[in-house]
């Protein structure tokens, strides 16, 4: 810690903001066909070929969406390109290119954008998307980043949230709740350490859960397995803010209801004994907490087959007549509630 303070740190004024922008920059080559101009004139250029394009945008903002207290730069920019990836994967296409905008005060120094660039590079060589372009000002308090992400997608492919028929069946990937009890657990470590930070934070045995909350991935594989099994969802939308709020937006949009049996959801054993510690619900953490960054979408019944036995996909319910309304079907009573979505603001203001 100490050692760490006694280096220099360099502050954006010694590069100045072009000289910011080209040190960061200079490493991403272009990887994708589609992208015919990247970085260095006044904006870029894509071909996508007779595809369609898909493009996202999101914006993080210090003290909202993260706690610099706790999570290291690297893992921030890692995760903000993650994000945005996974709603270009939420609409069944491939993501191509981002663009990454920052605005920073002077409290970050070269050294904080290059550990934000380093997490942003790790992501675009992993998911093979390319850097094409983005914005560097300064703000007066805090830092914020904002992320568009670009994808591509035959017109046939693409899958929107208003899709869903009666009797469709809903199907999640991976497991939930993990994102939220490991936001948990850092949020206790820091709190202990503000109180002394002698004190070692106790993060043993935690793994899977602070990575889903500090690393996640975008289900971007999904596509190509859902090509392999020859299924193609009726609607998708990926989960960022809860199992119970994605499942309300494919209602709404959709114009159905759905049952979502309890005893489905899928849940890691890490979850499950975190949850336990906190004396939570670990179904609650999946409902409720978000984060995940799964996807979440509806195959008509005649599909089940071709899925039931994929490790990847778990059914938690099906859908029925809007006239019938979202209902969580509880564990053991089997008693219908009423789905709600309490997703993330409930969290905030607890
Ligand atoms: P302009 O003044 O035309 O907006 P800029 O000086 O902001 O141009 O940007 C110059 C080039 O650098 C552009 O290609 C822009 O997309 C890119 N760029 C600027 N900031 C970033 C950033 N934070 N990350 C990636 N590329 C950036
Ligand atoms: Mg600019």
């Amino acid at each position: 810690m100490l050692e760490e303070k006694k280096k220099r740190l360099t502050p954006v004024s010694e590069l100045g903001e072009f000289g910011l922008i080209k040190h960061l920059t200079e490493k991403f080559e272009l990887k994708n066909i589609s992208s015919r101009l990247g970085i260095g004139d006044d904006a870029a250029v894509i071909d996508p070929n007779n595809k369609k394009i898909v493009v996202s945008t999101d914006v993080l903002a210090e003290g909202v969406h993260f706690n610099l207290g706790y999570v290291p730069l690297k893992h921030l920019g890692y995760k903000a390109v993650v994000v945005n990836l996974s709603d270009i994967a939420a609409m069944n296409a491939v993501p191509t290119q981002i663009l990454v905008s920052i605005a920073a005060s002077n409290r970050f120094p070269v050294e904080a954008f290059e550990e934000i660039y380093q997490g942003v590079s790790l992501a675009c060589r992993h998911y093979n998307v390319d850097l094409i372009g983005g914005d560097t000002t300064s703000s007066n308090s805090g830092l914020v980043l904002s992320i568009t992400a670009i994808g591509l997608g035959e017109e046939t492919e693409i899958i929107k949230r208003d899709g869903v028929k009666p009797n469709d069946l809903l199907v999640v990937t991976g497991d939930l709740g993990g994102a939220y009890m490991g936001l948990q657990i850092l949020e206790r470590e820091h709190t202990v350490f503000l109180a002394n930070p002698n004190m070692q934070p106790e993060m043993e045995g935690y793994d899977y859960i602070l990575e889903r909350q500090l690393k996640p991935e975008a289900r971007t594989d999904i596509k190509k397995i859902l090509e392999e099994l020859k299924v193609k969802p009726t609607a998708m939308i990926d989960i960022s803010d809860g199992l119970a709020s994605e499942t309300l937006h494919l209602s709404d949009q959709s114009k159905v209801g759905f049952r979502l049996y309890e005893e489905k959801i899928p849940l890691d054993t890490l979850t499950i004994t975190t949850a336990g510690e906190f004396n939570l619900n670990p179904s609650t953490a999946a409902l409720n907490g978000g984060e995940d960054y799964e996807l979440l979408f509806t195959i008509g019944p005649e599909d089940y087959d071709k899925i039931k036995n994929h490790p990847d996909f778990t059914v938690i319910g099906h859908a029925v007549e809007q006239e019938q309304g979202n209902h969580l079907v509880l564990r053991g009573s089997g008693q219908l509630v009423p789905l709600t979505a309490q997703g993330w603001d409930a969290f905030l203001k607890k």
